[in-house]
């Protein structure tokens, strides 16, 4: 019914997380209806992320400049480092603008059943940032799944003989509770009501 080339955007736009076919297909009509306000405007951010796009050789975060915004901001405190599996717990985290600090994306969990080792996480540069000194606090931010807490159960024991201090979201949330789904308040209490490990 559609062009070869509305039927490969309409596609392309289905692959998007929570966008469907149906979504898909309205999306794509209302960019080919309102092709100068939604279309051309969509097409210039899509060129310019992309050329741009890097990952932050410190922190593990998406942006495009490298250093990243967050390390690259002399108002943050440097002392204390929020350690977050994913990009997207990240920008959640940044969003509620209540940690001072600076992060570090893991780059995933670890996970038996996956195969996820703490060699394929970024578990080692963390060490090595720690060791580099000038950080006060480690605040482990791994998801309230299993894996996440064997994750940060595995951080704190490799931080154990380092003079860092090394604390915990409290989450108060059901198991399997993904950072990036909850909202800004209850993000903020968890952030706030930290504790240390056990
Ligand atoms: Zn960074």
């Amino acid at each position: 019914m559609a062009s070869p080339e509305i039927d490969a955007l309409a596609d392309a736009l289905a692959r998007l997380p929570g966008l469907g076919p149906r979504s898909a297909r309205r999306a794509v009509l209302h960019l080919i209806k309102r092709r100068e306000t939604t279309l051309v405007p969509l097409l210039r951010a899509l060129e310019a992320v992309s050329e741009k796009l890097s990952l932050c050789h410190i922190c593990g975060n998406v942006d495009t400049v490298d250093p990243c915004g967050v390390c690259a901001d002399p108002r943050r405190d440097a002392k204390s480092l929020c350690v977050v599996e994913e990009v997207a717990d990240l920008w959640a985290l940044d969003r509620t603008r209540l940690f001072p600090g600076r992060f570090h994306v893991l780059g995933g969990r670890l996970s038996a059943l996956d195969g996820v080792r703490p060699e394929d996480l970024t578990i080692d540069r963390l060490v090595a940032r720690v060791g580099d000194g000038g950080i006060d606090e480690i605040v482990l931010a791994t998801n309230a799944t299993l894996e996440g807490q064997t994750t940060a159960h595995y951080i704190a024991e490799r931080l154990e003989a380092m003079p860092v201090r090394v604390t915990r979201l409290a989450h108060g949330l059901p198991v399997g509770g993904e950072l990036d789904y909850l909202d800004e308040g209850t993000l903020a209490q968890a952030l706030r009501a930290r504790r240390p490990i056990e």
